[in-house]
């Protein structure tokens, strides 16, 4: 029996996972080792339960009483706080997801790969925090990482059979998000209630937010630039509403491969789950015919700054990911708080890339754990809201 672990599983990506596994026989089909989440410690208990999970993390300490409450009687462990979700990931299993938000995913993903793990990487914002220690780590370790975001899964299954040498670019989609058709002088009045909703995809707020912004986007031109190899020339981008053809590969003969399909996270995550075979999903078939028209174009950037930064911070190299990151993740708090506009995110992205570059350069990538959330905490300092009126 293949042993699983699910980091981050009460989100969105999470629930997804959950729904696969327990279409696919549950507790009889998989042996689930640790599942963890953070406030919806009930979600997390009920999902224990019906995985029949070794453990259960919560990353709140205070929540650790309510989450021993929820599992009395089932034998599952309970533990609270970041390091008990680090040792989690430490433990054995086949396949472990990594589905937390943001830079916390990055320690638990570490601590899978160390043990040279299978890693269903859907946490990008590992691979831009520390792109280049998260696949040293996995070679060292004789790890794998299978990617989760969908066009990373779309761009790795298109290059199934296919020499990466031979490849002139990539192109990952991106459906424009809430404000595509957006006069671009009212973006700097948009509410938060407005980015949350996204046109074709079902996500957690943050990344759906990301999505109006094209953070997201950038995150992933980064990602694909990590994990894939390639210079940033390489990586395009085009807006594609209907969100159908999620990346392709165009190679040096002129041909270039897609990949298609509906835009269901399942898709992704079942196709790591089930790699190097596929199985039957839960997926709609796709149905062109009724679709009709794909369309696509370039994109704008000075609607999209994000876009922008993300290429100059692959230029910048060493450490400038670690801080687009965590400045992003600081202006993304301040929007949701209410404390600065939606356009004023990019600008502090940008305010903090330049005040770290002046501060410090970006040195070389960082080498370990420490110096990332060195970095990172610098990126987040600078881009907090108190540091433009500083
Ligand atoms: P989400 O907010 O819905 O869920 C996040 C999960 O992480 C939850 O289980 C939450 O409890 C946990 N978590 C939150 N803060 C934590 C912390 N500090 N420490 C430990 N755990 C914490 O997010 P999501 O939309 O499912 O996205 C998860 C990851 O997958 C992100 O990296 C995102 O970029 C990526 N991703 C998501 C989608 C999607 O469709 N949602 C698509 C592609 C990639
Ligand atoms: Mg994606």
């Amino acid at each position: 029996m293949r042993s699983v672990t699910v980091l981050g599983a009460t989100g969105s990506i999470g629930e997804s996972a959950f729904d696969l596994l327990m279409r696919s026989g549950g507790p009889d089909a998989y042996r689930t080792v640790a599942l963890t989440g953070a406030a919806n410690v009930a979600r997390l208990a009920e999902m224990a339960r019906a995985l029949r999970a070794e453990i259960a993390v919560t990353a709140i300490p205070g929540k650790l009483a309510e989450l021993r409450d929820a599992l009395a009687g089932s034998g599952i462990e309970a533990a609270a706080g970041r390091d008990a979700i680090a040792a989690a990931a430490a433990r054995p299993a086949d396949w472990t997801l990594s589905a937390i938000i943001g830079a916390a995913g990055l320690p638990p993903g570490l601590e899978v790969l160390r043990r040279g793990g299978t890693l269903a990487l859907a946490n990008k914002e590992s691979l831009v925090a520390a792109g280049r220690l998260v696949m040293s780590e996995a070679q060292r370790n004789g790890a794998r990482i299978l990617p989760v975001d969908s066009e990373h899964s779309a761009i790795f299954q298109s290059l199934n059979g296919e020499d990466l040498d031979c490849v002139e670019s990539v192109t990952i989609t991106a459906s424009g998000g809430a404000f595509r058709d957006w006069p671009i002088e009212r973006l700097s009045r948009a509410t938060v209630a407005e980015a949350s909703c996204h046109p074709n995809w079902s996500m957690g707020q943050r990344i759906t937010i990301d999505s109006a912004s094209m953070f997201n986007k950038a995150l992933e031109v980064i990602e694909t630039h990590e994990f894939f190899g390639l210079d940033d020339r390489q990586i395009k981008v085009l807006v594609h509403p209907q969100s159908i053809v999620h990346a392709f590969v165009s190679h040096a003969d002129g041909g270039s491969i897609a990949h298609m399909g509906a835009p269901d996270m399942r898709h992704a995550i079942g196709y790591a789950l089930n790699w190097p075979k596929r199985a039957a999903l839960p997926v709609p078939a796709l149905d062109l015919a009724r679709i009709g028209n794909l369309t696509f174009a370039a994109p704008d950037e000075k609607r999209w700054p994000a876009l922008r930064l993300a290429r100059e911070v692959i230029r910048a190299g060493g450490a400038a990911g670690a801080v687009l990151n965590a400045a992003k993740e600081q202006a993304l708090d301040d929007f949701i708080a209410g404390h600065i506009g939606f356009t004023d995110m990019a600008a502090a992205v940008e305010r903090a890339l330049e005040m770290c570059a002046r501060e410090e350069g970006f040195g070389t990538s960082p080498k370990g754990l420490d110096d990332v959330l060195a970095w990172d905490e610098m990126g987040r300092r600078n881009a907090a809201c108190s540091a433009g009126a500083a």
